[in-house]
């Protein structure tokens, strides 16, 4: 079963919740939050695997282009241009699709791999910890992500905890289609409330059952409580602001190792969570 957690913005405790629920369940966790992943600084794994992540980038053989234009025109990311006799290509721009090599009339253009990122992967307490790394400066990081999906595909029986990154682009989308449950994770504030909109509306696309996970209230108005009732969405949990907290996590640690408080609330919030896919029970570890 896999559950992925989402946040319209950063900073809002999507990695704390995803780090908390897979320490407390022998689990499988993976940080797909690839252009900033930090769940591997909670974790720390052990026995550390890793892998490149390539991308098909084009190469040009200027003794064959003869300078029709055709796949600079073709290139709708503007990644190609002609100048001066000669075709150039702008790599951090290209997407990848194949399209100017099939379609160039001379057969000069071929293709070459180019490293865009890394998966790692390794192990703590009793989780299986996958992460993703992409390059400053690259385009997309959804090569790295399908990776580390496709790397986790094999985990068929076992609970896994995607850390989706944060906001609603693509990236979000390749982790949101393959879960089984999404957890949307918020502030209490306008501002959360427009970013929980945003998650709302693409996990609503993909027709997944979801639950909300209200992160630092206090006891003030609460808009997120509104808009979940306009929409009909459950608030799974609300978490009190703790300065207690804030210390664990600016520390790196894992709140439900170093807080009885924390390992009861998560174990609380994991069961709600069951409850609303299908009523399992499970064994903490
Ligand atoms: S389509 Fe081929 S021949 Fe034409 S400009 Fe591009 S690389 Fe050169
Ligand atoms: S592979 Fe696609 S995106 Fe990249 S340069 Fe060619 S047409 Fe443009």
């Amino acid at each position: 079963m896999k559950i992925a957690v989402l946040s319209g913005k950063g900073g809002t405790g999507k990695t704390f919740i995803t780090v908390n629920l897979a320490t407390l369940i022998k689990s499988v966790y993976v940080d797909c939050d690839v252009e900033e992943p930090n769940g591997h600084l909670y974790f720390k794994p052990e026995n550390i695997k890793e892998e490149i992540v390539t991308v098909k980038i084009p190469v040009v053989d200027n003794t064959k282009c003869d300078g029709c234009r055709k796949c600079v025109d073709f290139c709708k990311f503007n990644a190609l241009a002609y100048i001066y006799n000669r075709l150039i290509i702008f790599e951090e721009i290209c997407h990848s699709c194949g399209g100017c090599s099939t379609i160039c009339p001379k057969e000069a253009l071929t293709e070459k791999d180019k490293k865009i990122g890394d998966v790692k992967w390794g192990n703590r307490f009793n989780t299986k910890v996958y992460s993703g790394f992409l390059n400053i400066g690259e385009e997309t990081g959804i090569p790295v992500i399908e990776k580390l999906l496709k790397k986790v595909e094999k985990y068929k029986t076992e609970l896994v905890f995607i850390d989706c990154p944060p906001g609603s682009a693509c990236s979000v989308m390749e982790c949101v289609k393959t879960a089984d449950y999404c957890i949307l994770v918020t502030e209490p504030t306008i501002f959360g409330v427009h970013n929980l909109n945003m998650v709302y509306n693409l996990v609503k696309v993909f027709n997944k059952n979801m639950g909300v996970v209200v992160n630092k209230c206090i006891e003030e108005f609460n808009p997120v409580e509104k808009f979940c009732k306009i929409n009909e969405l459950k608030i799974l949990m609300k978490i009190a602001y703790d300065e207690k907290l804030a210390e664990i996590n600016s520390r790196s640690n894992i709140a439900v190792l170093e807080s009885e408080k924390y390992r009861y609330i998560f174990k609380k919030l994991f069961d709600l969570v069951l409850k609303e896919i299908n009523n399992e029970t499970i064994t903490y570890t």
